[in-house]
C-alpha cells in the first residue's frame, strides 16, 4: 500500500484508500483493512451481515481474528468501509470505541445536487458533509437510512470529517465514533 494513501489521525482512527473498479472494490477494501490492522493480530477474516435483510454482501463488517494469536494479544477492532467514485476507503477505529463507521462521497456538483434532492429543501444544511455525517452516524448505529436518521441521537459520539489528501476527484469522508463507556 502506498504510504501516501494512509492517514493516522490524532484520535487514533486510521484511514486508507485506493482506486479500484466496481467489480474489485470489495476485495480492495478488505485488503486495505488487512494492511491497517496490526500484523500482531495474525490472520484475519471478515464477516458481513445486514441486520435488516440478513444478506451477507452488505451491512456492518466485522473483523474475525483467528485463534492462532493468544487471546490476551487479540485486540478486536471496529472497522468500516465506504466507496466513492473510483475509490475504496477503509478505516479502523482505536480500541476504545464502541460504535464506528465512515461514509465517503465525491466532492462534486453532481453529488451536491443529489444530496440536496435526497435531504430535501427543508433541511437547513444540505452540504455533502451533512450527508456523509448522517450516513456515517446511521452506519455506526447500524440502522441504515431508516426512521429518524436525519435527526440521529449522537450522544457520546465524536463526528469529524475531512477531505482525503491528493485524491482526484476529491473525496469527503465523515467519521462517526462512539467512545467506549464503561
Ligand atoms: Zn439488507
Amino acid at each position: 500500500m502506498d504510504a501516501e494513501s494512509v492517514l493516522a489521525r490524532p484520535d487514533g482512527v486510521r484511514i486508507a484508500w485506493t482506486t479500484t473498479t466496481a467489480s474489485h472494490r470489495r476485495e480492495a477494501s478488505r485488503q486495505l483493512l488487512r494492511e491497517l490492522i496490526e500484523p500482531t493480530q495474525g490472520e484475519i477474516g471478515f464477516q458481513q451481515q445486514c441486520p435488516i435483510c440478513a444478506a451477507r454482501d452488505h451491512g456492518p463488517l466485522y473483523v474475525q481474528l483467528t485463534d492462532t494469536v493468544p487471546a490476551p494479544s487479540r485486540t478486536p477492532r471496529l472497522v468500516s468501509v465506504s466507496y466513492a467514485g473510483p475509490f475504496a476507503i477503509a478505516a479502523v477505529a482505536p480500541s476504545e470505541s464502541s460504535a464506528f463507521a465512515i461514509d465517503a462521497e465525491i466532492d462534486s456538483d453532481r453529488t451536491r445536487a443529489a444530496v440536496k434532492e435526497a435531504l430535501g429543501p427543508d433541511t437547513p444544511d444540505h452540504s455533502i458533509r451533512a450527508w456523509t455525517r448522517l450516513e456515517a452516524i446511521a452506519k455506526a448505529h447500524q440502522t441504515g437510512l431508516r426512521g429518524e436518521w436525519t435527526e440521529p441521537d449522537t450522544t457520546d459520539f465524536e463526528i469529524t470529517d475531512l477531505q482525503l489528501p491528493r485524491t482526484e476527484p476529491s473525496v469527503i469522508v465523515s467519521i462517526a465514533r462512539r467512545r467506549h463507556l464503561c
